[in-house]
């Protein structure tokens, strides 16, 4: 397999480094919480790895164990404290091109706060 290229001038490695502020929700020894710069919904965080994954196809293959289980704990962890985990929330990992993602280090944006709707048009009924 070959080891996706991480290009370290990214802004989430910039706001790891401290070289950019955010607004930090959570932190755990592996991974960071942070409030989306243009939430789309009342509740918009995205957790990261401090790792230096380009995405969810890198952090899944190439990420050791304790910094997935890390990831993931934080991720419910913060959900249960922002009030999210009652009332339903949507997690989201955009890979690639055709998710049109965005900032090459691998997030997962976690959504809440209000009815966020069925999560997918089917694609038979797209226009
Ligand atoms: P994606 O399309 O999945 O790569 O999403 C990238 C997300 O990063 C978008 O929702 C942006 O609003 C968000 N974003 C970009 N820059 C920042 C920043 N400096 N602080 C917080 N969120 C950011």
């Amino acid at each position: 397999m070959t080891h996706a290229t991480y290009d370290d001038s990214n802004v989430f490695a910039k706001i790891i480094l401290g070289e950019i502020p955010c607004d930090k929700v959570a932190e755990s020894p592996h991974s960071l919480a942070f409030r989306d710069i243009e939430p789309q919904t009342p509740t918009h965080v995205l957790v990261i790895p401090k790792g230096a994954y380009v995405s969810s196809d890198d952090f899944a293959s190439q990420a050791s164990d304790a910094e997935i289980g890390d990831f993931f704990r934080l991720l419910g962890q913060v959900a249960r404290d922002l009030g999210a985990a009652e009332a339903g929330y949507r997690i989201v990992a955009n890979h690639g091109e055709d998710a049109h993602q965005e900032v090459p280090h691998f997030h997962m944006h976690l959504f809440a706060g209000t009815d966020l709707g069925r999560m997918i048009k089917p694609i038979h009924k797209q226009t």
